[in-house]
């Protein structure tokens, strides 16, 4: 591991986390579909359950091919340890669970992904857990909301949907003043080449790997690095107990497309910018969310914190719901999906899709208008993607 860490994270995505030698020599690391492990006699296995010996016992406690994605990841994020899990909200639920108990408090983002937001506000009271969401782009204001009893801050930056960003720094600074506090973050939109939280005094950061780490579009699942203590502690428990594990088969397609994540992510944030920038200057588009303009309320983030402004891009047409849903009716190769991160170019409505399940009114709070769209810039020529969007507009 050590050695990984003077690689170039370019290199450390081929290359990153110890991944033990195949027998045969496998340029890449052999899939284990494999639900559970002989052992070559009871004593082994009796020492391996009482932890005395490594070596792995059964899927949902280990398995090799599900270990190499998280040796690669831990290396990518710059931290000791991760655990994989089934899904990115399998990441979310195991990571905070993991560390709270009836009584406690936490303190999440006013703006995280949708999942995270019901988790936190309709299962976690259910079991007594209190949580309050602040706006944490204002120091005082998460400050005020801590509690003798919070446990969890729970963060995402940028953030659903209209790529407001929070300053680690600022957030780990308040947050080591307070004893016993884990500083969680949702990484998902800026993987780790563009964003590191460990720097700033992340405990955990999270993946949905469904996103961009796989990059392919074929697979839900996600990823949660951190102390060894603290990885262990989630494997030993939420993870296991409560059964997110991850399939090898979805872990060996995650560490194949890792391989490819840091010429993926040149080529969608150079896509980003152009695209930005043309939707910027289009008469049809009354606001545009994306935080590598000027304009953006934390842009000053965007080459401090984040090395790039990401590939997610909220804009807002003038014209209402039927407009936008005609809208996106009529782009012919753009895929009207939601999900993010993948090579094709993906365009959702938060409106009709994402943000349905909220009432108009607690829409209209949550700044989600009617107009409101949502791209994730894929991998194809800018030209096609631009043109796309033109000739869709064009018919506003
Ligand atoms: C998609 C997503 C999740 C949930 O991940 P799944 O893989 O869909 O379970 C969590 N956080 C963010 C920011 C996401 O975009």
């Amino acid at each position: 591991m050590a050695a990984t860490r003077t690689l170039h994270p370019e290199t450390m995505v081929i290359h990153g986390g110890h991944v033990a030698a195949d027998e045969h020599g496998a340029l890449v690391a052999p899939l284990y579909q494999s639900s559970t492990f002989v052992f070559p006699d009871a004593e082994t296995g009796g020492r391996r359950f009482a932890g005395e010996e490594a070596g792995y016992m059964y899927s949902r406690l280990g398995n090799p091919t599900v270990n190499a994605l998280e040796q690669r990841v831990a290396a990518l994020e710059n931290m000791p340890a991760a655990a994989a899990t089934a899904t990115g909200m399998g990441a979310v639920s195991a990571a905070t669970m993991a560390f709270l108990r009836a009584g406690d408090h936490v303190i999440a983002s006013d703006c995280v992904y949708g999942c995270s937001f019901a988790l936190f506000s309709h299962l976690f009271e259910r079991f007594g857990v209190s949580v309050s969401f602040v706006d944490m782009t204002d120091a005082a204001t998460l400050e005020a909301a801590f509690q003798e009893n919070t446990r969890v801050v729970f963060l995402e930056t940028p953030a659903n949907p209209h790529l407001k960003l929070i300053d680690l720094g600022m957030v780990g600074e308040v947050c080591k003043r307070h004893e016993n506090v884990k500083m969680i973050v949702d990484n998902t939109f800026m993987t780790p080449l563009l964003q590191q939280p460990v720097a700033y005094g992340a405990d955990l950061v999270l993946h949905s790997a469904t996103k961009y780490l796989n990059g392919h579009g074929d697979v839900v699942a996600g990823v949660i690095a951190g102390s060894e203590e603290d990885i262990q502690l989630i494997k030993m428990t939420t993870l296991k107990d409560m059964g997110a594990t991850i399939s090898p088969h979805d872990a060996w397609l995650i560490t194949r497309g890792l391989k490819t994540l840091a010429i993926r992510m040149e080529r969608h944030c150079s896509n980003a910018d152009k695209v930005a920038e043309f939707l910027a200057r289009h008469p049809s588009i009354a606001h545009i969310y994306y935080p590598g303009f000027k304009q953006h309320p934390q842009h000053r983030l965007v080459g401090t914190q984040m090395k790039h402004a990401g590939a997610i891009i909220a804009f807002e047409l003038h014209t209402g719901y039927a407009a936008a849903v005609d809208f996106l009716n009529r782009l012919q190769m753009i895929k009207v999906a939601v999900s993010l991160g993948d090579a094709e170019t993906l365009i959702q409505h938060p409106a009709s899709m994402t943000h349905s399940p909220l009432s108009p009114e607690a829409r209209a709070k949550a700044g989600i208008t009617d107009g409101l769209v949502r791209i994730s810039v894929g991998l194809e020529h800018v030209d096609d993607i631009i043109n796309d969007l033109s000739q869709s507009l064009a018919q506003n």
